[in-house]
This record gives structure tokens, sequence and C-alpha cells, in this order.
């Protein structure tokens, strides 16, 4: 059995409350409003998976799939400096995949897991899991529809982290709908979107929330081995840090 691992998040207070970060062979899931850093994570993860495992990482290489189009090769560079890493190398290390419709996103996690046969990879960055989803199934009719694709899509992901090993990141948005999100507890009102089938699937659920001044707080949702605890942190040119 191949051994997990804990990717670091970037920031010592963050990687606490997770027991060390991000957990392999499993799917962690960031949600919370904009510009609460989900993506900043998202390219802090992405140079963190390729430093030894002593500094938190992953010794891997990285598939991104970006479903907003919002990679940012230059960001990568900025962050692998901070962490002592040749920029140009921790940049090529990443392999990108754009997505532009929910189909061709799960067209491209199977395209993926035929890369990932070849070894080396340690993360799988989805930014974000539902979006598409949710331009593309947007009748009221479609729900239902919806959710079968998104769960199949979700499956495979599921199947990739413990078959190669990955940590599986993948950032979500919260129900912009007030009185939808009212309908359940907790969240602090905020609830991620994409329903039973995202919740089944997700192993480690954290939302983002923004805190005082540039300060962002990640809570805990929902995990196999960590309480519900908060931590702080803040975005810098370095990445997500203390
Ligand atoms: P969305 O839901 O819109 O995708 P998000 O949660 O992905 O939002 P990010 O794009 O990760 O949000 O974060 C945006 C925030 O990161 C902004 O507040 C921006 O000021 C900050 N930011 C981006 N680059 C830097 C940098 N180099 N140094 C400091 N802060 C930065
Ligand atoms: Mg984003």
């Amino acid at each position: 059995r191949k051994a997990c691992f804990r990717l670091s998040t970037g920031s010592k207070s963050w990687d606490a409350i997770l027991n060390g970060g991000f957990q392999s062979m499993s799917i962690n899931e960031v949600f919370g409003e904009f510009r609460c850093g989900k993506t900043q994570l998202a390219h802090t993860l992405c140079v963190v998976a390729q430093l030894p495992k002593e500094q938190g990482g992953g010794e891997g290489k990285v598939a991104y799939l970006d479903a907003e189009g919002t990679f940012r090769p230059e960001r990568i560079q900025q962050i692998a400096e901070r962490f002592g890493l040749d920029p140009d190398k921790t940049v090529e290390n990443i392999t990108y995949v754009r997505a532009v419709n929910s189909e061709l996103q799960d067209e491209h996690v199977s395209e993926l897991n035929e890369n990932f046969a070849s070894g080396g990879y340690r993360l799988l960055v989805v930014d974000s899991i539902c979006a598409l989803f949710r331009v593309d199934f947007c009748g009221r009719g479609e729900l239902a529809d919806r959710q079968n694709k998104l769960g199949t899509h979700l499956r495979k992901l599921c199947h990739m982290a413990e078959e190669f090993n990955l940590v599986v990141f993948m950032t979500n948005q919260v129900q912009s709908d007030p009185g939808a999100s009212a309908l359940f507890a907790g969240a602090d009102g905020r609830k991620p979107i994409g329903g039973h089938v995202l919740a089944h699937a997700s192993t480690t659920r954290i939302l983002l929330r923004k805190g005082r001044g540039e300060e962002r707080v990640a809570k805990i949702q929902d995990s196999p081995d960590c309480p519900e605890k908060e931590a702080t942190y803040i975005i810098t040119n370095g990445g997500i840090n203390d």
C-alpha cells in the first residue's frame, strides 16, 4: 500500500489545524466568497507539491485543471522564489489544462488519468470544480442531470486520488442565494454549491472567508480526523503565508 502524505498550505497555523496539510489519496475542497484566496492557495500548492517531504512537500509533479482562466505562471514563479526553487523549472513541472465547458472538463480528467500512469504526479488542482457544470446545466429541469454528471466526474477524481497517491485539491463557490443557504445549517450561512453529490465526494472541506484587514480565515467544516478549528492566513507575493 502506498504511503499517503500531507501537503503544506504555506501557512503554519493552517497546517497545524490540518495535522500538517492536505492529505493525499483524498479529495480536499476549499470554498468561499470571491477573493478569499482559493486560487492563490491553488498556486501555492503547485509549488509546495514540488518541495522535499521534509519541507511539507510532495516531491512530485502537478496537474492544474483550470475552469476559470485564472492560472498565472508568473505567480508560480514568484512563489517558487520564496521556497528557493528554480522559477522556470517549477512552471515546467505543471501540466496545465484549460477547460471551457463541463463535458471537456470531464474529458480532460480522463486524459490526465492516462498521463498519471507515467508516474511522479502528486497533486491535481481543479479550480473550480462546479463553475462550468453550473453554466452548462442552468435550466430549472437540469439539476438532476447536472448532479448525475458531476457525480460521475467526482468518482473519477476519487479513484485517481487513491490509485496515484495524489492530493486532489479543488475550489468551490458558495451559494449566492441567501434563501437557499438558509435551508442548510452551519457554514456561517455560507454553503458550498454542488449539493450532496459534492459533500459526499469531498473528504475534507474548508470554508474560507475574509477577516480583519488583510487577514483571511480558514475553518474546517468537515474532516475525517481534524476538529472544526479556525486558522488565519494572509496572501503574499510568495503565496499563502502566516
Ligand atoms: P474567486 O472566487 O473570484 O475565484 P479566489 O478565492 O480564487 O476568488 P484569489 O484570486 O485566490 O481569490 O485571491 C485574490 C486575492 O489575492 C486578492 O485580494 C488579491 O489582492 C490577492 N493577491 C493576488 N496576488 C497577490 C500578490 N502577489 N500579493 C498579495 N496578494 C495578492
Ligand atoms: Mg479563483
